[in-house]
């Protein structure tokens, strides 16, 4: 080898990176991956999709440098690997924004987008660059409103009134981060009030069932623990009886999750989104109080139990023993079980207690019976915990997760592809004519709506009659974008105007193998099953029979300092951009992995860069000094082996570690990746220490230490890839065009004299 390459070279991260990512770009690391061969699946790593803010922050750096160590590590076992990425970047951040710079939403979007991919390949991730995409591309958001047509025609979308939040100085609606504390505008500060308006809902229910019942499997698969949690919390299933009472229109079906306490039931609660509500509500005063409940906002304050409405019926229902139990109204159901009709039981349920005190004239105050739900005091054991169940009742479950609106009125977001005639009502745009098209020169001031404001955009015919009719001027809630976020990079960026859907390539990467995001990402993945599952029924997805789109699911809890949560008002954001120019990328990804393992929360600390910088740093001396050393090292077969034991006892600790850091990594635990790599390193230190005690290392043990420090920086390219290949080049073996390579093996480290003097030495 050249003296050039044996130079002891300092650890220059700025300069390294720069290098080894020119070097990338070269060898087309970035460009599209070939899909797997036929009979194969390949690793599809669907990363967080943020918001184009304008800056990464360390919660972003935290997901993909995670999710990029996986792909690396993935693609030296000789997997096709598919490391996708897009911007969800509709929605409300972009345009409050855009409303303070007094810009276009477009072209800020755009600019932040670009800034944060300039971070992205500074840290060296190792995403498809070719297929980046923006929620709030023309071509992307055609199939936001395809999918919306789609559900649309399946029954899954459809128009309801809801209460939101109104300015009457600013002429808006508010999303509930624009109204200040107090109930107060957060442009005009006057107050704001609760208005009814007809918003587009997705149906989800038909759906939970099948969502419910792949638990057991997703169980089974690599889903963690917090990604779990989240599904079941989402879904709210909540498992009892119910029976049938009779009432005056039929028999009412009622619920309990408390089997053997429902014959001590004292009242009736009906959700007030409950299809036979209508019959119960006889007197007008009633009527006007319920009107009242549905615009008074109680979505707002159904969060607190206490203060969450009820409206009494003023009637009543004949209880399973014929006692009459008052018939009550109030939301508590659908935060709790969905909009059903529960029994309300205080004797056993505090919720129902609250309610019932709420009522002292209609409610009898009951004795707790406290061992209903399971005796736990063994003296009471003549109570049967079946004394108060109720015959016939049959098993039942309940879940609380509900339809929930997709519109909003906003100006950056996708349209919604709906015409209102006065004669047709809503009628769908004709696919042929998607996309609806947002103007793109529209720049919101927080005042009005400014696509109402456009006749160039809402003066249409009607697609029905071709008579004069006005566009859909709300637009999609972001979240209805995000719905197919993981779609987009499966396939080549050209294909997508034809064949979002419906791509061959697709196949090899759907179910993803895994999605890596943060612990607040529940709601989205708990949609996107379900939308998976109405797009397979539709035909679209009919490969993923199961209806899920990923087979494994990685949430990452949050990065906080100092204990709380960053943020600028208290000063103590971290700058990944600072910490890259100070340290370098590699120290970074290494630190954000050491830190804390993806289930726990990061407490940021410098402690943790040190310790990165620190050990990639003697590593890199540690390794180019040893380089230099095998040069001058001499050898003597009868010396060399009396040392053969040593040798095999270093083979077996790199098998042992290699295959502890290969099975932390496959399972994405990679704080104990690396630390099993810093032990590794411990380790051929410890071999070389023993050796020096007798004198000068012999060539071949100067050639197995060499081995085992190639191994290492093999082991080390997934998460400090720039460092791991400079030292792999560094060591004259290879050549920018052999790597990144394969995962290690340990057999390469001699052990026999003649091992180690034949072959590549
Ligand atoms: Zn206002
Ligand atoms: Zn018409």
């Amino acid at each position: 080898m050249s003296e050039n390459v044996r130079r002891k070279p300092p650890y220059e991260a700025a300069e390294i990176e720069a290098e080894r990512q020119a070097a990338w770009v070269d060898r087309g690391d970035y460009s599209a991956p070939a899909p797997p061969p036929d009979g194969e699946h390949g690793v599809y790593v669907k990363s967080s999709s943020p918001f184009t803010s304008g800056n990464l922050h360390m919660g972003h750096v935290r997901d993909y440098t995670i999710g990029d160590a996986y792909a690396r590590f993935q693609r030296a076992r000789g997997r096709s690997v598919l490391m996708g990425f897009g911007f969800d970047a509709f929605g409300l951040p972009a345009e409050l924004a855009a409303i303070e710079r007094q810009i276009p939403v477009a072209g800020w979007v755009e600019e932040c987008g670009e800034r944060m991919l300039g971070q992205m390949q500074r840290l060296g991730y190792s995403f498809d660059y070719d297929r980046v995409f923006y929620s709030s591309d023309e071509g992307q958001y055609r199939w936001s409103q395809w999918l919306f047509l789609t559900l649309y025609d399946m029954g899954l979308i459809y128009l309801d009134d809801t209460t939101v939040d109104w300015c009457d100085t600013c002429q808006t609606t508010l999303a509930t981060i624009q109204v200040e504390e107090g109930g107060t505008c957060w442009r005009c500060h006057n107050e704001v009030r609760l208005i009814r308006r007809p918003t587009w809902f997705l149906k989800i229910t038909p759906y939970l069932e099948e969502n419910d019942a792949n638990m057991a499997k997703l169980e089974e698969q690599p889903w963690d623990e917090l990604a779990l949690a989240t599904q079941r919390y989402i879904l709210g299933r909540a498992d009892g009886v119910e029976f049938e009472l009779d009432a005056p229109g039929g028999p009412l079906t009622v619920f309990t999750p408390h089997p053997d306490a429902a014959g001590l039931a004292t009242f009736v609660l009906l959700s007030p989104r409950h299809p036979e509500i209508d019959a119960w509500i006889g007197d007008e005063g009633v009527r006007a109080e319920l009107e009242q409940l549905r615009s008074g906002g109680w979505e707002r304050s159904a969060r607190d139990a206490s203060a969450v409405p009820v409206v009494d019926t003023g009637r009543s229902i004949a209880g399973p023993d014929g006692s009459e139990l008052p018939v009550l109204i109030s939301p508590l159901v659908d935060a709790r079980f969905g909009p059903t009709v529960a029994l309300g039981i205080p004797a056993v349920d505090e919720a129902d207690r609250d309610v019932a005190e709420r009522f002292p004239d209609r409610i009898p105050t009951p004795d707790p019976v406290d061992d209903v739900d399971g005796p736990k005091n063994h003296d009471m054991a003549d109570f049967s915990a079946h004394q108060h169940a109720v015959e016939g009742a049959r098993g039942a479950k309940r879940y609380r997760a509900n339809d929930f609106s997709i519109s909003r009125q906003r100006s950056w977001g996708t349209p919604i592809p709906i015409v209102h005639c006065p004669d047709h009502g809503p009628v769908p745009v004709p696919e042929a004519d998607l996309p609806v098209v947002l103007p793109r020169d529209i720049k919101p001031t927080g005042e009005g709506n400014p696509l109402a404001e456009r006749p160039d955009f809402v003066d249409v015919p009607c697609p029905e009659c071709g008579e004069p009719a006005k566009r859909e001027t709300d637009t999609l809630d972001c979240h209805f974008d995000a719905l197919f976020l993981w779609v987009p990079a499966t396939l080549p960026p050209e294909d997508r105007a034809t064949q979002m859907f419906t791509h061959p390539e697709s196949r090899k990467w759907l179910p993803a193998e895994r999605q890596v995001a943060g612990g607040d990402s529940g709601g989205f993945v708990f949609d996107q099953r379900i939308v998976t599952k109405a797009l397979r029924d539709h035909g679209e997805l009919d490969y993923l029979t199961d209806g899920e789109p990923f087979a494994g699911v990685l949430f990452h809890e949050m990065v906080i300092a100092d204990g709380r949560k960053m943020s600028k008002h208290l000063g103590n954001v971290v700058d990944p951009d600072e910490l890259v120019a100070q340290f370098g990328a590699d120290t970074v990804r290494v630190a954000v992995l050491w830190a804390a393992g993806p289930a726990k929360t990061l407490n940021w600390s410098d402690a943790a860069i040190r310790f990165a910088n620190k050990f990639l740093r003697s590593f890199w001396t540690y390794a180019h000094d040893r380089f230099v050393e095998l040069d001058g090292a001499k050898h003597d077969p009868e010396k060399a082996a009396e040392t053969e034991k040593q040798r095999e006892k270093l083979r077996g600790w790199c098998e042992n570690g290699l295959g502890r850091i290969a099975d932390d990594t496959a399972e994405l635990q990679l704080h104990k990746s690396i630390r099993n790599l810093t032990r590794l390193f411990e380790r051929i230190q410890q071999f070389e220490k023993q050796l020096k005690k007798r004198g000068q290392l012999d060539r071949v043990d100067a050639e197995a230490l060499v081995a085992a420090i190639l191994l290492l920086a093999r082991a080390l390219q997934p998460f400090a890839p720039h460092a791991a290949e400079q030292i792999l080049i560094n060591s004259g073996r290879f050549t920018s065009d052999d790597l990144p390579g394969a995962w290690p093996d340990a057999g390469t480290i001699p052990v026999a004299v003649d091992d180690a003097l034949s072959g590549a030495l």
